[in-house]
């Protein structure tokens, strides 16, 4: 892989290596002066680039030991959820949560702090319970949430900052099935006015707008069962009774099933199906996570933009995430709204654009999603987190040599 999924890094590294053995990994990592873990390349930023080496963990054994009673499993760091969400799910097991798309790494999903939706779901990083790691001595470690007090709310969302991941233990909940409906032309004063009428209507809730001049949102609600259908007329807008890709005038087979239709929690909680190619594809993506009470002040900041957004835009997706306790969780500390945007893949055409919208919602403090893409400055970024001291000292223990450092974290770091 020489390039991220979106094409728009170009992997600076001498070699990409494919370890077939943890040991292999471990080896590996004892002889480079510095090396990464590179997971399935889908973050729009250089958060896993490196002028050293990358190494990817796809080729390790696929390990998945589900452990039924202690509502756990462990899995080997080269696996996407898609890799692993069938296997819980027969095992009468699931995830709380899971993104957009299920095509990505779970141990890459979890080093950015990647989330889904719901006002009670933490990001996906939240349901780690036990990492083992390779640090830059070539040690293998394992660092446990009910162990590592001082350390584990550190290392799990950790950019790759403090070692190559080769193994995560996951919480589980017992399966459970989920039906989506998607609701049309709701008027966006509707998102605006009723913004925790909106996120609390389902177990997980997307609004999708394109700040074009027509005002509409589309808000896509995953019930669990025994879902009921929402109300008729709901918040102004109507029912869709077709299946729709959250992009208008992409074809809606890509997208999860709608229409209510029942289905297993991993084949409708993410909007995009794993056979098929998610969101756009040719596409760059930015994101911004601020605390939710800040929700409306900052949807009404951008309403303002819409002549500067929409041109640029394909889609935006406004989503809630829980507060964790994750040192570097874009969600610590807080509970969080998400303000997300597809933008055509044109970074020199996107860049004033975003630079515009960063602005606007800067009196907000957001926090940049770590695999997206933004124009803040990583100093204003890492005093928005208020452990990243500490998180440092944990970069200085784990990694002396600096192995791992690439530009991007060495810029906070
Ligand atoms: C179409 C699309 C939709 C998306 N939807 C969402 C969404 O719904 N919600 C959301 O929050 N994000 C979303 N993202 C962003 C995506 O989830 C993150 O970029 C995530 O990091 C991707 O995982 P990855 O395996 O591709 O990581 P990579 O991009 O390969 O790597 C990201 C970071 O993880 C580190 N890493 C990877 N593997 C390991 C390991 N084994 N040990 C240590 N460090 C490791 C890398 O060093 C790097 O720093 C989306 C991205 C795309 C392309």
């Amino acid at each position: 892989m020489r390039t991220n999924w979106a094409g728009n890094v170009e992997f600076r590294a001498a070699a990409v290596h494919r370890p077939a053995s943890t040991g292999e990994v471990q080896r590996l990592v004892a002889g480079s002066s510095r090396i990464r873990a590179l997971g399935t390349g889908h973050s729009f930023s250089s958060v896993a680039d490196t002028e050293g080496d990358l190494v990817s963990l796809a080729g390790l054994p696929p390990e998945i030991e589900i452990d039924t009673a202690g509502l756990a499993v462990r899995v080997s760091a080269g696996l996407r959820y898609s890799d692993i969400a069938p296997r819980l799910n027969d095992a009468g097991l699931a995830l709380q949560n899971l993104a957009s798309l299920p095509h990505i790494g779970v141990a890459g999903a979890v080093a950015t702090g990647t989330h889904g939706s719901g006002d009670r779901n933490a990001c996906l990083a939240a349901a780690v319970t036990e990492l083992e790691l390779v640090t830059a001595a070539g040690d293998l470690i394992t660092a446990r949430r009910d162990r590592d007090h001082d350390s584990f709310s550190g290392l799990v969302v950790a950019l790759g900052a403090c070692g190559i991941v080769t193994r995560l233990t996951l919480t589980t909940v017992p399966a459970f099935g989920v039906r989506q409906w998607v609701w049309a032309d709701i008027p966006f004063d509707a998102v605006l006015t009723q913004f925790d009428h909106v996120t609390s209507a389902a177990y997980s809730v997307s609004v999708f707008t394109d700040w074009g001049p027509v005002r509409r949102a589309q808000v896509w609600l995953k019930h669990p069962e025994p879902a009921r259908p929402p109300p008729y007329g709901w918040l102004g807008g109507r029912l869709a009774t077709a299946d729709l890709h959250p992009i208008a005038g992409l074809p809606a087979r890509n997208a999860t099933p709608q229409l209510g239709l029942p289905g297993p929690w991993h084949e409708r909680l993410p909007h995009f199906r794993p056979e098929f190619t998610p969101s756009a594809g040719r596409e760059l993506q930015s994101e911004l996570l601020l605390g939710r009470e800040h929700a409306a002040g900052a949807l009404l900041a951008l309403d303002q933009l819409r002549a500067t957004i929409a041109p640029f835009l394909q889609i935006s997706e406004i989503r809630t995430v829980a507060a964790d306790d994750l040192w570097l969780s874009p969600a610590y500390g807080r509970d969080t709204v998400a303000i997300h945007f597809t933008w055509i893949p044109d970074a020199a055409a996107v860049a004033p654009v975003l630079r515009e919208v960063e602005a606007a919602l800067a009196p907000f403090a957001p926090r940049p999603h770590w695999g997206k893409v933004t124009s803040i400055q990583p100093a204003v970024v890492a005093d928005r987190y208020p452990r990243m001291d500490d998180f440092r000292r944990l970069v200085r223990e784990f990694d002396p040599t600096a192995t791992f450092r690439n530009e991007y974290t060495g810029a906070f770091l």
